[in-house]
């Protein structure tokens, strides 16, 4: 077999078989094949598309180039939970300690925020003292006593994924849906949950924009997790606008304890709130069985009566992190030196708030990063105070910038009004529902 020989095959839109591709997934690992070739191989798919049959050998491939976690000792249905990545989206932060609370064992290996999407493993280290670096053992003994724990993926789980993402990252190549899902579920399947719940984001602030794509991508990955024996639901969910309110990793995690420390419903249900409810109750649903309607009333019974809370306080203080940040996160969390008030440029209705803009305006304060080695401020971001749909004054509030500099607030503050999309004609706009999609096996 040579390489070239099957990247002209996939060039000229040939499949590869499973041998093929583990040929030039091996051989990439270990040098025999180059970074340029494997980059043409992937541009070849990205442009020409893969069969499920390859995404279905990738994933396999990918799968057996590390390990995987055994969750046999853990007693009860095991649950992961996973996001394409967004921004504002807070849900693990909601999802982790709803299922806790509702006797499911969730086992989640979160990752870092990249370019303008944040990572759960950042806001979650924004609490004092909060390890994330948990061993295998240590992860599911939190997991046995909490209900819940999350933890940094090890080096040693899915090693060509890592190795694959990395140049996908700076060849243009990340946006395929077989080499999303195969990469994607590699890492469920290595994460070993008998449930997967998937969060597949659609729109502005997602890998893929369109609906159609976002969509095949997710019963893709449906079916990736059920020829591997895996009960698995995939929500598509609108990323065209933050999910919630904070955009940062202090911001989200206290915009978190807040929602957890009030009713699901009070002053109205938040969108972040109705995100985390549907995915914690259509994956404990597929787990425990019963109704998904049953299911999310019995949710909304723990959020009320603060047992969820009690969890993550639980999954706090288990993981290192100071568990006072249940009850006050404003004086535990770090805070930005300077905040500023970015007032709305003109009158009128709010009809987009495009989310990849405020997430690269919150990246550009220090909350993301743009390369991997560099390090995030917990502190700093934005805190939207409107929505798609909202009626505005000119100077009304859009949003509290969290910055390090009054420079940076002044220019994060600028680049936020320029970004919103204010109609001044007056026309009312429906804000979009935030499910867009439930896809099952
Ligand atoms: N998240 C992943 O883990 N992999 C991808 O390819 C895209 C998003």
């Amino acid at each position: 077999m040579r390489a070239v020989d099957l990247i002209g095959r996939k060039r000229d839109r040939g499949e590869l078989t499973a041998q093929e591709l583990a040929f030039l997934v091996e051989g990439y690992l270990d040098g025999g094949v180059s970074d340029g070739q494997m980059a043409a191989l992937l541009m070849a798919g990205v442009l020409n598309g893969f069969t499920e049959a390859e995404a279905l050998a990738l994933t396999r491939i990918l799968l057996d180039s590390g390990e995987s976690l055994d969750l046999s000792r853990l007693r009860g249905p095991t649950l992961d939970k996973h996001s394409t990545g967004g921004v504002g989206d807070g849900t693990t932060l909601l999802v982790a300690p709803l299922v806790a609370a509702a006797g499911g064992q969730l086992v989640k290996l979160s990752g870092r925020g990249l370019g303008h999407t944040g990572g759960t493993l950042d806001k979650l280290e924004s609490i004092p003292g909060f390890r994330t670096a948990l061993s295998p053992d240590e992860l599911l003994a939190i997991v046995a006593e909490v209900g819940c724990a999350v933890a940094a993926q090890s080096e040693r789980l899915v090693p060509a994924d890592r190795a694959l993402y990395a140049l996908r990252d700076v060849t243009g190549t990340v946006a395929s849906p077989a080499l999303i899902a195969s990469s994607v579920m590699s890492k469920k399947l290595a994460a070993g949950a008998g449930t997967i719940v998937l969060d597949v984001k659609a729109g502005d602030g997602a890998f893929l924009a369109s609906i159609e794509e976002v969509e095949a991508l997710a019963q893709l990955c449906v079916r990736i997790a059920t020829a591997a024996g895996r009960r698995c639901v995939a929500l598509v969910t609108a990323m065209d606008e933050p999910l919630g309110r904070g955009i940062g990793n202090a911001l989200e995690v206290a915009e978190a304890v807040t929602l957890l420390r009030s009713a699901p419903d009070a002053g109205g249900r938040s969108r972040l709130t109705e995100v985390a409810l549907d995915l914690a109750a259509h994956g404990l649903a597929l787990a425990q069985g019963g109704s998904v309607g049953e299911v999310r009333a019995t949710l909304e019974d723990h959020w009320a009566s603060g047992r969820a809370l009690e969890r993550l306080r639980a999954m706090v203080a288990a993981q290192g992190g100071d568990p006072a940040v249940c009850d006050d996160p404003a004086g535990i969390l770090p805070a930005a030196p300077v905040r500023r008030s970015a007032p709305a440029p003109a009158a009128g209705v709010v009809t987009a708030v495009p989310a990849r803009g405020v997430g690269e305006i919150a990246a550009a304060l220090g909350a993301g990063r743009a390369r991997k080695s560099d390090d995030v401020d917990p502190a700093v971001g934005l805190e939207l105070a409107v929505e798609v749909g909202d009626l505005v004054e000119r100077d009304q509030l859009l949003a509290v910038v969290h910055a390090c500099t009054e420079a940076d607030a002044e220019t994060a503050a600028r680049r936020l009004a320029d970004l919103v999309h204010i109609d001044g004609a007056g026309g009312g706009v429906a804000p979009p529902a935030p499910v867009l999609r439930v896809v099952r096996a």
